[in-house]
């Protein structure tokens, strides 16, 4: 009987698990972690469980008794040290397992600060896993300080829970505005502003010279010449592709593990989705960092490791909440040459324009837009830009 071995026991690796059962798949699975927790959801590490307002088990994507119920053997606590693909063997500690196919969906790690600027001083934190929120979410206490180091999206959402909870936060962004990689300065003046109303002290263009302390984070110097008294600290400074596994076995990388277009890598029978991988986009490649994206592009690769040569179009959206503002995305809005600022009563929505093309939509308390705009996206519709700046023009004649 085939056996098909999934490693990494994310978003993606639990989707694809479940795809190839769904899709008929009768072989063993394996579907290995390297976290001790079972499969679980990410996004709300930084938003509703790092504010206590989420229950631990609702983090989990399945069941307890899912895997089981459906002969998908889950081994967490367990990592993959080496891919033989020769042997067609992955290795975890002493064991050796044999596999027909392979699925890598190892997602990506954070970002560390070097060690020459504080990066290993304690009271340091990264928000990327449940083991990370557990360690920082005592730290959370009103009237603490805290550095927030990056404005992306991690970053704010950190920011908003510290603020949220009553603490001193300061976020410092190396780039002249916060979001700069991933919004216009529209969205950034936005999401600024927020933030100053709940008290966030946000400082762009000033990056962090080095974080002082002897053997625990006590302050910071910033680039400015300015030295801040802090508590503990918190790295939101991007992530990286894990490709520590495909690398040393000889499969291509390029920004991420490099897939084609059906999300099988440089070597047949091994494949890859989610965070860690990039597939051809236009005349380059694109990776996508987003629960939709791990999932869709997970589900696809399941399809294809079963023969259904499907083709993966992504169709990007993505979410961020920030105290009680809902920020839905819709689209990419790479190579944007304006913007329409739709403003209604409560909601407000960017509109990311090429020429004549719609590219992109931010929307801010506004599931209309986004809906609306989704659709348009993925009809290639690009409606007239003084429309949807004309908050009296219903979006659902947009769709015309
Ligand atoms: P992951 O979910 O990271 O899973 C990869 C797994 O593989 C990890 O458990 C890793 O430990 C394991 N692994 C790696 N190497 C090995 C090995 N050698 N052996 C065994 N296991 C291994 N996306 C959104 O769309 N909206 C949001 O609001 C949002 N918020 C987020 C908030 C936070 C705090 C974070 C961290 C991410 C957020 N994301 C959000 C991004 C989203 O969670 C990721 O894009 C998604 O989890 C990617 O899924 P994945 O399966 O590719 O990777």
């Amino acid at each position: 009987m085939s056996h098909f071995i999934i490693i990494g026991a994310g978003q993606a690796g639990s989707s694809l698990a479940a795809k190839l059962r769904d899709d008929g798949f009768e072989g063993h699975i394996t579907l290995i972690g390297d976290e001790t927790a079972p499969p679980y959801q990410r996004p709300p590490l930084s938003k509703a469980y790092l504010l206590g307002e989420m229950p631990r088990e609702r983090l989990f994507l399945r069941a307890d008794t899912f895997y089981s119920e459906r002969n998908i053997t889950l081994r967490t606590g367990a990592a993959v040290t080496a891919i033989d693909p020769v042997a067609k063997t992955v290795s975890l500690g002493a064991d050796t397992l044999s596999y027909d196919q392979l699925a890598l969906t190892t997602g990506s790690l954070p970002r560390q600060l070097p060690a020459s600027i504080g990066g290993t001083l304690d009271g340091l934190y990264t928000v990327r896993t449940l083991a990370d929120i557990d360690t920082l979410e005592p730290q959370v206490r009103k009237g603490r300080r805290v550095l927030i180091i990056g404005g992306g999206y991690i970053g704010l959402e950190a920011a908003a829970v510290a603020a949220k909870q009553g603490l001193e936060v300061t976020l410092v962004e190396l780039a002249d505005r916060i979001l700069q990689r991933v919004a216009a300065p529209e969205t950034s003046d936005f999401f600024r502003a927020l933030h100053q109303q709940h008290g966030v002290k946000i400082l762009e263009g000033v990056g962090l010279t080095r974080l002082l302390g002897e053997t625990c984070v006590t302050g910071a110097e910033l680039s400015d010449g300015t030295v801040i008294e802090v508590d503990f600290a918190i790295a939101g400074t991007g992530i990286l592709p894990d490709t520590r596994l495909a690398d040393p076995a000889g499969i291509a990388c390029d920004n991420g593990i490099a897939v084609d277009e059906h999300g099988q890598t440089s070597v047949p029978g091994i494949w890859a989705a989610g965070d860690c991988a990039s597939f051809p986009h236009g005349a380059g490649r694109l990776r996508l960092e987003s629960v939709p994206n791990a999932i869709d592009m997970a589900e696809c690769v399941a399809a294809n490791m079963l023969g259904a040569g499907k083709t993966y179009v992504p169709e990007p959206w993505f979410w961020s909440d920030q105290y009680d503002v809902k920020l839905q995305i819709a689209g990419l809005n790479i190579g944007y040459d304006r913007i329409v600022v739709r403003d209604g009563d409560d909601a407000r929505s960017h509109w990311y324009y090429a020429g004549a093309r719609l590219l992109a939509v931010d929307a801010m308390n506004d599931p209309r837009a986004f809906m609306v705009a989704k659709r348009l996206l993925a009809a290639g519709k690009s409606p007239d830009p003084a429309a949807v700046g004309d908050p009296g023009i219903d979006l659902k004649t947009l769709m015309r």
